[in-house]
């Protein structure tokens, strides 16, 4: 790992790695903890070099909070980074990161931050969103990792990446918490073990919200009556806020139509913490990912029929977009016109009753068949690798999601398509076994002269490709089940797979 204190160094450093490789970057104050390291261990699984800040940035403290004393630990802090495996460690002084001169503020929207912690912390989102975008700046990430900890700076930062356009994915990461409930906080560290414990009332508190949401609750003031009942319980805490908010927009809900974000922050001692959850109104999304070969477009065919589930065939979708470029005889490497293409372009899916139980159409022309066509088939590879593509498909399958009740397979669906899908697969076998099984159908297509060593060999490649790609990289969502399938028929599987469905989501 190299730790640079000064733009030129950092520079210097990633110049190398700006066009060829993938760059993961987690932006941090320090005092790293758990919920930080999550953020790293995910980077680096999806990323060819991870790059970590720590920065307490001045801007973003009001002139009455704790800048002073927010727990520094940098030797620490750069001792875990080196252990986890990340490449860069930027730590810059606040004079390198230009705080001192005339600042260009990005504001943002101010529906936005209005509400929330904004209320008590002035000016707090513009001097994050100045500070990320000037770190998006210097360090060029293809990928940036945020906690859903910080839900409001989570949407906020998301709307700034939309808004000004800028290049990098943001990866949302769920809230890391103590065995007792208390999400992890730099701030931890300031508590009594006495007020440690007061503390964990804040998401007993939000927990018993979600208790009445599953019951059927939706009223956003009963809702908020459930869990300030339960905040009651500890007279210690000092409620600052307790607000029912749309995820993305942030603005206060009366009640909840399909999701919604339950954010406090409160007072334990002189200590402001903050927590939140989602509340979301659908039906459940399992997410299917795994390796190569493993079985999982059968198994999550079978597993949406059985739950009466839209199985969204994303290879289909794929497909949908193969066919439509060579229809309209685009060249497969002029990404710029495909692109062009497909913003005119609707695609839609439909569960039918027949065989196949989907119907996929193109701007309202019938492609189901279509798109099986060897033509199809030979081509489709191409056009899944372009990033244009996959951000358009990305788009659509979330928008499908939003109402749930569907099965996805892929190779990042419950790391990125669904990251809060309620149910995660990760669906694999050993190489040995999925060299057996290819093996096996190449049998029944007449091909016999392939041998299992070799076959064997060829996937262990492939799936070091696989993981190790700039777009789309397979790698396990850490709350992801993982389902080794060796020696399981396809019914099994599929079995399986049902009853940790009936374990995890029927309470949704
Ligand atoms: P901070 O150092 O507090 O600015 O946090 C740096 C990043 O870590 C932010 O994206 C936070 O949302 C994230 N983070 C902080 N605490 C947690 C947690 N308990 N779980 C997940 N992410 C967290």
């Amino acid at each position: 790992m190299r730790l640079f204190k000064t733009i030129a160094g950092l520079q210097a450093e990633l110049r190398q790695y700006w066009h060829e490789q993938s760059i993961g970057f987690v932006p941090t104050m320090g005092a790293l903890h758990e919920g930080h390291l999550s953020l790293m261990r995910r980077a680096i699984a999806e990323n060819e070099i991870v790059v970590v800040s720590i920065f307490i940035n001045p801007l973003q403290f009001a002139p009455n909070e704790d800048l002073e004393n927010y727990p520094r630990s940098r030797e620490q802090d750069a001792q875990l980074c080196e252990e986890l495996g990340v490449r860069v460690l930027f730590a810059p002084s606040p004079e390198t990161m230009g705080i001192a001169r005339a600042q260009t503020t990005i504001i943002p929207p101010p529906e936005m931050t209005s509400g929330l912690c904004s209320s008590r912390r002035e000016g707090h989102f513009q001097g994050v969103a100045t500070i990320v975008t000037k770190l998006f700046n210097l360090v060029r990430p293809t990928r940036a990792y945020f906690g859903e900890k910080d839900a409001q700076q989570l949407a906020i930062i998301r709307r700034l990446v939309a808004d000004l356009n800028i290049p990098v994915e943001i990866r949302p990461c769920p809230t890391v918490r103590e065995a007792s409930g208390l999400a992890c906080s730099s701030r931890n560290q300031y508590l009594t073990p006495e007020q440690e414990e007061n503390a964990t009332v804040l998401f007993r508190s939000l927990e018993a919200a979600r208790g009445s949401f599953q019951k059927g609750e939706r009223n956003a003031q009963t809702l908020m009556t459930a869990a300030k009942t339960e905040l009651q319980t500890v007279p210690e805490i000092e409620l600052e806020y307790l607000e029912l908010v749309d995820p993305q927009t942030l603005i206060p809900l009366n009640s909840i139509e399909t999701s919604g974000l339950l954010a406090i922050a409160a007072r334990v001692g002189t200590t402001r913490l903050i927590d939140n959850i989602q509340l979301r109104d659908r039906e459940p999304i399992v997410a299917i990912d795994g390796p190569a070969g493993a079985g999982k477009s059968t198994v999550t065919r079978l597993v949406a029929e059985a739950l009466g589930f839209l199985y969204l065939d994303t290879g289909a979708m794929y497909r949908a977009i193969a066919w439509l470029v060579l229809e309209k005889k685009i060249a497969l490497d002029d990404e710029p016109a495909i692109a062009e293409c497909l913003e005119s372009t609707t695609l839609t899916l439909r569960r039918t009753n027949s065989t196949p139980p989907l119907q996929v159409s193109i701007d309202n022309t019938d492609v189901t068949q279509a798109i099986r066509t060897p033509q199809v088939t030979a081509n489709v590879s191409a056009v899944a690798k372009l990033s244009a593509v996959r951000q358009v498909l990305l788009k659509q399958q979330q928008q499908w999601g939003e109402k749930g009740g569907i099965v996805a397979e892929g190779r990042d669906i419950g790391t990125h398509v669904f990251p809060n899908a309620e149910l995660k697969i990760f669906l694999t076998a050993s190489a040995q076994e999925r060299a057996r099984r290819r093996l096996q159908d190449l049998a029944h297509q007449g091909e016999t002269q392939i041998d299992l060593e070799q076959m064997e060999k060829e996937i262990q490649h492939r799936d070091y490709i696989d993981s190790t790609r700039k777009i789309a990289p397979l790698c396990k969502a850490p709350d992801a089940i993982e389902l080794v399938t060796d020696g399981l028929s396809i019914e099994e599987v599929t079995q399986a797979i049902l009853k940790l469905y009936a374990r995890h989501c029927t309470t949704f």
